[in-house]
């Protein structure tokens, strides 16, 4: 079975650690800017048009947050790929994934092939 040497590795495993860094603080962020996560809020009776703000400020700091959370959850996959020496292998077929895409997307645990199944 064809796997990446080490030195190749390490430095992926480097950046996906800072990715996951970044990304935990990104999330926290978006939490911190979310209206409704604001506790002062609940207690205020502010105008209907506020409300409507305030509401489409929720749902663009959810999107994000789920965003970031679907990112989060592929990094940390595939730091745990990494350790398991299974990095740059399709977690469906057992293939050794495409190196230009990995490149673009270190963070994928999938190969081409598999992935465009799954978005039929
Ligand atoms: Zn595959």
């Amino acid at each position: 079975m064809v796997t990446f040497p080490a030195k190749v590795i390490e430095p992926i495993g480097r950046f996906l650690r800072r990715e996951e860094k970044k990304l935990v603080k990104r999330k926290k962020e978006i939490t911190k800017a979310d209206p409704f996560e604001d506790v002062r809020r609940l207690s205020d009776n502010a105008a209907a048009d506020a409300d409507a703000a305030e509401q489409v400020g929720h749902e663009r700091a959810r999107a994000m947050r789920d965003q970031v959370d679907r990112k989060l959850i592929q990094v940390k996959k595939a730091l745990t790929r990494i350790k398991i020496g299974k990095y740059a292998i399709c977690e469906k077929c057992g293939q050794m994934i495409d190196t230009d895409r990995l490149m673009i997307m270190p963070e994928t645990t999938v190969c081409i092939k598999c992935e465009k199944k799954k978005e039929k």
